[in-house]
């Protein structure tokens, strides 16, 4: 029987890595029917098997605070939702927190939270990495656009990767998802600071954006290639009800925004073969094995939420957030169960770098 060009495109890409033009990436995002996603998948789930084996990386999630100086039209804490109630962790609470996620046995951490730029919330995260310094976890911060110096500062602290998606690759599409106020250049300038500042690098995109099209989101996998990242977070995009971008939805129906997700992580493990790829909580908002199914279509890490129950609510970026009642320890055994359903264990105790970085490290070394 021979290959359909479909198949012939996952051949190309298993054979290395980046070995594939817009137009191929394109075609791969745009599976015809469920014998091509499942061909694209099930390639991309062997390369995950090859460079991180059936186990998954496992950080915990600590959302630090809501308080955001940004408007992007669809985000659930854009400062201009007057419906939030705001919240700041404390020092001790967000120790506290990263304290539980070393209990439960997570060599990783991520802090998330929306973005200010102060010297009082430099100073802030800074103390908070001090302070987590001995618990040895491999901090991620995921804090938004800073200078390079304030990102220096944290990586003297302690952090050691950082995650800032591009949200999308496409500066007119970004145009209509912020006010003109927020730049793509800026963030684009401080992926490449935090390049520098000798991060691990992490960025992302959402999908089932309005408007959006295969080949933005085939530019935006190249992207992720042309910027060298070890990380990449993505998901599709649910509306939030109190967000200007709501109203201009294309009203897609959950399978169909998850089954974009899953297209994009598969495409995105094999243009880029050995990244970490992050199975987003919003799969699992979509419906309640989507982040196993992220897994399956290549991810390998996830990031089970490891903030107390109380501030859960009160950080959504989109309606239908999952895991809203449950405390961490609850959380874990879940998505533990979870993985052992589809073959998987998750990976305790290991920093979980991203083998990209390792490479890079190694090249850098030799050369
Ligand atoms: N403020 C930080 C991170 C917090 S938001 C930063 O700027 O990086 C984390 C991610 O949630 C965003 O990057 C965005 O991609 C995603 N997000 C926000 N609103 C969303 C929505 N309505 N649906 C899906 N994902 C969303």
């Amino acid at each position: 029987m021979t290959a359909t060009a479909f198949e012939s495109i996952v051949e190309k890409a298993l054979a290395k890595p980046r070995n594939l033009g817009v137009e191929e990436l394109e075609r791969l995002l745009s599976p015809a029917d469920a014998a091509e996603r499942e061909c694209a998948r099930a390639a991309a789930y062997s390369l995950k098997c090859r460079y991180c084996g059936r186990k998954v990386s496992m950080r915990g999630l600590i959302e630090i605070g809501n308080v955001c100086a940004k408007d992007c039209f669809y985000c659930g804490i854009r400062r201009s939702n007057s419906s939030v109630r705001r919240y700041s962790l404390d020092v001790a609470g967000i120790v506290r927190m990263a304290e539980k996620c070393a209990a439960l046995g997570y060599a990783s951490a991520v802090l998330q939270g929306g973005e200010m730029e102060s010297e009082a919330n430099t100073a802030f995260i800074e103390e908070c990495l001090l302070r987590m310094r001995p618990l040895g976890l491999g901090v991620t911060l995921s804090l938004g656009e800073q200078t390079e110096e304030v990102y220096a500062r944290w990586k003297k602290a302690g952090a050691r990767r950082y995650l800032l998606r591009i949200e999308t690759s496409d500066r007119e599409l970004y145009s209509r998802l912020h006010p003109a106020s927020h730049s793509w250049e800026r963030r684009v300038e401080c992926l490449r600071s935090l390049r520098r500042c000798g991060y691990q690098v992490g960025t992302g995109v959402m999908c089932a954006l309005p408007g959006q099209t295969a080949r933005q989101l085939a530019g935006d996998v190249k992207f992720f290639g042309d910027e060298d990242v070890d990380m990449i977070g993505m998901g599709p995009y649910i509306p939030h009800p109190d967000t200007p971008l709501a109203a201009k939805d294309e009203g897609f129906d959950a399978a169909t925004r998850l089954e974009k997700g899953l297209d994009l992580i598969a495409a995105t493990r094999l243009y880029l073969h050995d990244v970490n790829i992050a199975a987003a909580t919003a799969l699992q908002a979509l419906a309640p094995d989507g982040r196993e199914r992220g897994v399956l279509a290549g991810a390998n890490v996830i990031m089970p939420n490891a903030t107390d129950v109380e501030y859960r609510k009160a950080y959504t970026l989109y309606s239908g957030k999952p895991c809203m009642e449950e405390n961490a320890t609850a959380c874990r055994g879940c998505l533990e169960r979870r993985l052992e359903s589809i073959g998987e264990a998750p990976l305790y105790g290991e920093s979980g770098d991203s083998p990209h970085f390792a490479a890079r490290q190694i090249r850098a070394q030799e050369g």
